[in-house]
């Protein structure tokens, strides 16, 4: 049997900032509709990897393959107009803006102006405290209302990969489980693809298809989530715990 199609493929990735390496050769495989946490110790190199597959940062080497097209030298806009999008950690939103106007930017690219109204009013939807504070400035949001701004940003653009960055951090557990079971939603509902970089490993196994390790710029190991959830020796030989 043929491997499934990979939406996102990594080969070789070195990248670093200024002289400084960080990733030394990273390879990986995210397979389109899936779920994959990106785990591993502070300074491991998760964030550097998004911002690598996002255009923030350029690769000294190796190569991005995302839904069969190679990616080097391609700008960030052309990437988003592909379906890429990146939620980074802090999340980026900007406090001087409205809720409904940080909602538009991320539909700046987007040519079919129909649809971005429709993705809109989905956010709306799936958000309800959005859709009540949509003439909030950001900077009067809580934690996880801004959390759910950055997601929401993120998703009128239609995206078909998703790169996100700490979605948990400084959320309350009850509001972490709610962004881990709307990812799993949109996995199955509309086979959005998910790269998650999450500190908090129980939470990302629980919700993930594919468990990568990260260590010292470099995967040690890429695995099923559901054995890592399963093997206690596997978790703790990788995880610590
Ligand atoms: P964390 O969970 O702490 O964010 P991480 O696995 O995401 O960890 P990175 O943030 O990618 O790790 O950092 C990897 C390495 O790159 C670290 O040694 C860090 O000090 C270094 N680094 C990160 N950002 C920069 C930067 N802007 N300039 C120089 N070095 C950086």
């Amino acid at each position: 049997m043929s491997a499934p199609p990979a939406l996102l493929s990594v080969e070789a990735l070195a990248v670093g900032y200024g002289p400084v390496p960080v990733l030394h050769g990273v390879d990986l495989r995210v397979t389109t509709g899936t779920i994959a946490a990106v785990l591993g110790a502070n300074g491991a190199g998760k964030t550097t990897l998004l911002r690598a597959l996002s255009g923030v940062l350029r690769p000294t080497a190796g190569t991005v393959r995302f839904a069969g097209e190679d990616l080097r030298g391609v700008r960030v806009e052309h990437l988003v107009r592909r379906g890429l999008a990146h939620v980074p950690e802090g999340r980026g939103v900007i406090g001087e803006l409205t809720v409904e106007e940080n909602l538009r930017l991320g539909a700046l690219w987007r040519a079919d102006r129909a649809d971005a109204a429709r993705a809109l009013d989905e956010v709306y939807h799936l958000f309800a405290p959005l859709a009540r504070r949509r003439r909030h400035l950001g900077h009067q949001l809580s934690g996880g209302e801004r959390q759910m701004l950055a997601l929401g940003r993120a998703l009128v653009a239609r995206p078909r990969l998703l790169l996100l960055d700490e979605p948990s951090l400084g959320l309350a557990p009850r509001v972490v489980a709610q962004t881990m079971a709307l990812l799993r939603r949109l996995r199955d509902d509309t086979g959005l693809t998910v790269l998650l970089v999450e500190q908090n490993v129980r939470s990302a196994l629980a919700v993930a298809d594919q468990g990568i390790v990260m260590a010292l710029g470099r995967v040690v190991l890429a695995a099923p989530a559901a054995r890592l959830r399963d093997d206690a020796d596997l978790r703790h030989a990788y995880l610590g715990f």
